[in-house]
């Protein structure tokens, strides 16, 4: 057995769990369980263990708190219209955790372990995968560096966390984001950690989100740290401008230059595009290019797209460059379709071409 199982001998009453599943918010409530496994230098990856949810200790001299050595992870597990649940592309996120952690100097974890913590989590606590379209259990994989000592090296020992919340659906169909693009503030230069999913990457950009929201905007947009003039990515999302209309709709998306995190829902939505018949481009988009595209109309939808919203349209921006709106502030027609489509894939309800679905048996 590669995750050994220890339930909780307090698990939350079925009643309860009921009302907060039937309202979940996100990150509000945490599942009966976590996963816990060790690894250490000399002796590699320990035995990985499902538990009772429950606060850890460390040293205070633990290397993350110093250095910042850290990694995560976001996929879900949406429930069927069988009342069985499936996850969406997990392997994709077993294989980012690996590359995340390279780039951080963190042990590799071998993704069928990855794989394998993720459906023992989703199993034992089914009964969190709340029923309605668009929610979700939302799980969270994490590992980060444990050794003492202030020493500044690649910690030798560490620790990867499973911990899984209930999540609402983000959407609000009335509301299309509004966004300030940073001329400020780099989110990732190339040779950094941009392409990593790590909470440093996190910890650098929230000044900016500050900026923006005292700009009275919703998100930060992000430019490339040379030019100052490629649009990159939306706070933790990457984003898909739309072009031309009818028979002649390309959703482009900036292409992957080594500082965009390569996003799993982004790589989904190439494919759901091409199956719905619009052109697809991955390319450079300068903010002039965003600028006259909406003012000329070339450009009529913007969204943006990661796990945790699954995709979010794009209203006004906002810039030193001066302020643009595109479309008429709702969620545009391209946008909608692309959302209800993988939506339908990930609930089972639209047939899943691509073998993305992974059924936790
Ligand atoms: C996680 C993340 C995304 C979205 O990735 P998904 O795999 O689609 O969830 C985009 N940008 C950043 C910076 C992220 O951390």
């Amino acid at each position: 057995m590669s995750v050994k199982l220890t339930p909780s001998s307090h698990a939350v009453e079925e009643k309860e769990r009921a009302e907060k599943v039937a309202n979940p918010g996100f990150g509000k409530y945490y599942t009966d369980h976590m996963v816990v496994a060790e690894w250490t230098e000399a002796d590699g990856w320990g035995q990985a263990e499902l538990k009772a949810y429950a606060p850890i200790s460390l040293d205070p001299a633990a290397m993350v708190f110093h250095y910042g050595q850290e990694i995560f992870e976001g996929l879900k597990a949406y429930r069927q219209p069988d009342g069985s649940i499936a996850l969406f592309r997990p392997e994709a996120n077993a294989a980012r955790f690996a590359r995340s952690a390279h780039r951080i100097a963190l042990p590799e974890m071998p993704e069928q372990l990855f794989l394998d913590t993720v459906l023992a989590l989703v199993k034992q606590d089914g009964g969190w995968v709340p029923d309605k379209i668009g929610e979700s259990l939302y799980l969270r994989p994490f590992m980060f560096a444990t050794e003492v000592g202030l020493g500044v090296r690649p910690s030798n020992r560490a620790l990867y966390m499973l911990i899984a919340t209930p999540a609402a659906a983000y959407f609000n169909p009335a509301n299309a984001v509004t966004v300030w693009i940073s001329t400020e503030y780099v989110r990732a230069a190339q040779g950094g950690t941009g392409e990593a999913k790590c909470g440093g990457n996190y910890a650098a950009s929230l000044i900016a989100q500050k900026a923006a929201a005292k700009e009275g905007c919703d998100q930060v947009v992000w430019i490339d740290a040379k030019e100052r003039k490629w649009v990159e990515e939306m706070g933790g999302m990457n984003l898909y401008f739309v072009k031309g209309s009818g028979s002649d709709v390309t959703v482009v998306t900036p292409k992957l230059t080594g500082t965009l995190l390569p996003g799993i829902t982004r790589d989904s939505i190439l494919s759901v595009a091409t199956d719905l018949g619009y052109k697809v481009e991955e390319t450079m988009i300068s903010v002039d290019d965003w600028k006259n595209g909406v003012q000329s109309g070339e450009i009529s939808e913007i969204f943006a797209c990661g796990t945790a919203a699954v995709v979010s349209p794009v209203g006004m921006a906002k810039s030193a460059m001066g302020t643009w709106v595109t479309g008429d502030g709702k969620p545009g027609p391209i946008t909608m379709k692309i959302r209800e489509t993988l939506l339908g894939i990930q609930h089972g309800t639209i047939a899943d071409s691509h073998n993305w679905m992974k059924k936790v048996l």
